[in-house]
């Protein structure tokens, strides 16, 4: 087997697209103008920056002034949940309700409100990764300040029935946030008839620069600034415009949204291929999260008797970029709170593997993938000592019973 490299972790980030460099460079180089300057030279900058804002509202269904440029989705989300929460509380609404499997950049912001005397419910989400839209009717109270549900799981990938739970929202006059980072640009989002008020996207996971993104904030929703200073995005986030980052993260926005509907089916066909290939040719292996539910390019399969470090560290060896949900180099020896929260038991989660394509993972990608698996979960295996007593219990049960 010729030792290849594929990049399978677009989860994570992905590769800025030339195309989209391209349309950043002036803005790094020549035209460098603060856009909030008076003079000629700031102009074109500042045009740049509106110019991108249209675009971006144009692609997700909202007004141009309901979009906040924001270091990222870190930032977007520790906004919207953060001031929306405390705006709420000034109504004496103090509930907050999300999932068991969000971004840490909404669990540890709800962790930080909890602290300062909300209440958090945390909704289940199954065994296949979904939440219910008839769970999330029951937790809604009173004084029930904010819904905030992920649009697409970053681990498993598995799709929240958003457009429902938004209508919910609306119809009980509760604010909604959605952490829509993996989803934008992967899968059709619509701000407006989906009744979202709050959404988070990041530039990097469709293609575009590190540290742009944005907080869609709807109309007449007058939150708390998160950054202060300057007057930028009309005196809502300040600091001076990112105007490469903002313009690379429109322009990859349109290239993703522009190919989706071609690009989408195509990535969908090499993910199934490769689960279920990887499923047949591996026992003891699960894929988790919906099978159809899930994002066009996300994979996470639960290996038994396999260490997820070891199974990176392996892979690595043969070119391949993943992920898994054992935390373990993060210093912490718990699986992945995603894992556990759809009910993995901690050892089947700790050896798990994500591989997330992109537009750009070819069908060769997805043969060395399909050989090389395999081989080193196989390899694994053969040194481990779960697996051998995980062989000799299923021996035992087919022992005929004398
Ligand atoms: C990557 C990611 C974030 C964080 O976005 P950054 O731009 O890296 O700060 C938030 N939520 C989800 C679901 C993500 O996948």
């Amino acid at each position: 087997m010729e030792k290849r490299f594929v990049y399978a972790d677009n989860a994570a980030t992905t590769r800025l697209l030339p195309s989209v460099l391209e349309k950043m460079m002036p803005y790094l180089t020549e035209e460098y103008g603060n856009p909030s300057s008076l003079y000629a030279f700031g102009q074109t900058a500042r045009e740049a920056v509106s110019e991108s804002r249209l675009h971006v509202a144009q692609r997700l269904g909202c007004l141009p002034n309901e979009v906040f440029f924001t270091s990222g989705g870190s930032e977007a989300d520790n906004w919207a949940v953060r001031m929306a929460a405390r705006q709420q509380a000034a109504k004496g609404k103090t509930h907050l309700i999300s999932t068991a499997f969000e971004h840490h950049a909404v669990l540890h912001t709800l962790r930080t409100l909890e602290r300062e005397g909300f209440t958090v419910t945390l909704l289940p989400v199954h065994e296949n990764g979904v939440v219910r839209v008839e769970e999330l009717r029951d937790a809604l109270q009173e004084d029930t300040a904010l819904v905030t549900v992920m649009f697409a799981n970053n681990e498993i990938g598995t799709l929240q029935p958003i457009a429902d739970i938004g209508a919910l929202c609306r119809e009980k006059g509760v604010l909604f946030h959605t952490d829509a980072v993996q989803a934008v640009g992967h899968v059709p989002v619509d701000f407006s008839s989906m009744n979202i008020d709050l959404l988070s996207l990041s530039a990097h996971k469709f293609h575009g620069p590190k540290g742009t993104g944005a907080l869609l904030c709807r109309k007449g929703l007058r939150l708390a600034n998160l950054m202060e200073g300057g007057a930028q995005e009309n005196g809502r986030r300040a600091g001076t415009e990112n105007t490469a980052g903002i313009v690379g993260l429109a322009a990859a926005l349109e290239h993703a949204c522009s190919g989706m509907e071609r690009n989408s089916p195509l990535l969908t066909a090499r993910r199934d291929r490769l689960i279920q290939g990887l499923l047949a040719s591996s026992p003891r292996c699960r894929l988790n999260g919906d099978a159809d539910r899930r994002l066009p390019g996300n994979i996470n399969l639960s290996f038994e008797g396999v260490e997820g470090e070891s199974l990176l560290l392996m892979l690595d060896m043969w070119g391949i970029c993943a992920s898994s949900g054992s935390a373990c180099t993060s210093g912490s020896l718990d699986p992945s709170h995603v894992l556990l929260a759809i009910g993995l038991p901690h050892e089947v989660a700790h050896g798990s593997l994500r591989l997330t394509l992109s537009e750009e993972t070819s069908d060769a990608d997805i043969d060395y993938l399909l050989e090389t698996v395999p081989a080193v979960v196989r390899r694994l295996r053969e040194m481990s000592p779960l697996w051998e007593r995980i062989v000799r219990e299923d021996d035992k049960a087919d022992m005929p019973i004398s």
